[in-house]
């Protein structure tokens, strides 16, 4: 997909009210957008989407369709706009709507409380649009990925599901401190991401295949890494939670281990809050005491999106908490979402392990996350998974922040 046609950046502004549409509008064009107001939605399809405006300010509250009506109806199309969210309820509104967005990979390019001034709409008019294939990389295959169980086996036997490798940092030093495996399939028509074949991989039982060859990937590449003078990069592999009624892990681990020069202490194990820990599920209880009992680290995901209880957590033997990216994207302009992330790390430092924060996609965030104590970060700011030869090429240039480097 081409993106190189010069031509004005566009916005739509939907509000019931006159003057809000004309202050958006106003500012809009005084920052470079051609624009075009809605003020009265009464039918979504009446809506100029095609071409798909860059920018679209919604106000949520509007008293014929509402604004999650239309984030609903914008997440239908496999173009999205970049969002401005406005609204005069109170705070969790606006997130609960930025949280939808999220789920429909809709960009949200800021929040307006209002009243809101002109100088906080400009400021964020003026930011420049993120390129429309970092926010969706594989927006065709949004609403049309209908895979059968015998194409993925097949894909799984021509070796098209590739590990890719999202750099970690250590917030403190600003050093490469790892980085975790996702994985890609590789399809003749195009790279398919994993949102779009993992509950078919898991509903169908092909979870155990490709977990193997994730993990004997990422062995592969560390081992290459090493011998490309990229020392001890940690690596970050996730588990899912139907591989636990599968399989003996810690048996299958050891044998790949023994077949590659890898250090256990080098490889984290993730596994999301969602699957529920608790102390009837003994199996999984088991089967992490001798994964780390073998010497894995243990790192829970997704964390703050499960409902793990304090007494579970001091009972399960973990080395990490990764705090989940909605969180942590969230986290500069929700109290909620701040208070999630800094309880996060306080309770990761209370227990002894380390705090991860993924989804880290601006230097603001970075840098309150380290001032908040938090060990390592992820996210875009640092880089999106690489192809595993990319990664390498990568991680041998990389070179610590500047800010990092006064206090090393
Ligand atoms: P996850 O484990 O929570 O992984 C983090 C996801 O956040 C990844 O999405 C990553 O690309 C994305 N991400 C990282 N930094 C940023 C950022 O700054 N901004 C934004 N917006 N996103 C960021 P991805 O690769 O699409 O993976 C989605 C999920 O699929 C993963 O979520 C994980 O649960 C699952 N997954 C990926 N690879 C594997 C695998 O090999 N095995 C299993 N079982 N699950 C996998
Ligand atoms: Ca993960
Ligand atoms: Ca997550």
């Amino acid at each position: 997909m081409k993106h190189d046609i010069p031509r004005n950046k566009h916005l739509l502004v939907i509000d019931d009210e006159q003057d809000i549409c004309e202050l958006v509008t106003d500012i809009a064009e005084l920052t470079g957008f051609t624009s075009e107001q809605c003020i009265e939605l009464e039918d979504l399809n009446t809506l100029t989407l095609e071409p798909m405006p860059d920018v679209i300010a919604l106000d949520l509250s509007m008293p014929k369709i509402d604004g999650i009506e239309v984030i609903n109806f914008l997440g239908q199309y496999p173009v999205k706009p970049q969002l401005v969210l406005m609204s005069g309820f109170e705070r969790a509104v606006l997130d609960g709507a930025h949280k939808l967005a999220d789920r429909l990979q809709i960009p949200v390019l800021g929040q307006l409380s209002k009243p809101f001034s002109v100088s906080n709409l400009k400021t964020l008019l003026e930011q420049p649009l993120p390129a429309p294939e970092a926010t969706r990389p594989v927006q065709s295959w949004a609403n049309t990925a209908q895979f059968t169980a015998r194409e993925v086996e097949e894909a799984l036997e021509a070796g098209q599901f590739i590990a890719y490798f999202q750099p970690q940092i250590d917030l403190k030093t600003g050093e490469l401190h790892g980085t975790e495996a996702l994985v890609r399939w590789h399809h003749p028509s195009g790279v398919i991401m994993p949102d779009q074949f993992l509950p078919l991989i898991e509903s169908e039982k092909l979870i155990l295949p490709l977990t193997r060859s994730v993990i004997e990937q990422s062995l592969q590449q560390q081992a290459q890494w090493q011998a490309g003078g990229l020392k001890n990069i940690q690596i970050s592999i996730n588990l899912s939670a139907a591989y636990f009624d599968e399989l003996n892990l810690p048996e299958l681990m050891q044998e790949l281990l023994s077949r590659y020069p890898a250090d256990p202490k080098n490889i984290t194990l993730e596994i999301t809050e969602r699957i529920g820990f608790n102390n009837s599920n003994q199996n999984v209880l088991d089967t992490l005491t001798r994964l780390r009992l073998k010497g894995f680290y243990l790192s829970i995901d997704d964390f703050g999106t499960g409902y793990s209880s304090l007494s579970q957590l001091n009972q399960l033997p973990f080395n990490e908490i990764k705090i989940d990216k909605s969180f942590v994207q969230h986290m500069m302009d929700s109290p909620i979402s701040k208070a999630i992330v800094e309880s996060s790390i306080s309770l990761a430092a209370q227990l002894g392990v380390r705090c991860v924060a993924e989804g880290i996609e601006s230097q603001e965030i970075a840098h309150a996350l380290t001032l908040m104590g938090c060990d390592i970060g992820q996210g875009y700011l640092y880089n999106k998974a690489l192809p595993p030869e990319a990664f390498m090429v990568w991680a041998q240039n990389y070179t610590r922040p500047q800010s990092c480097l006064n206090r090393h």
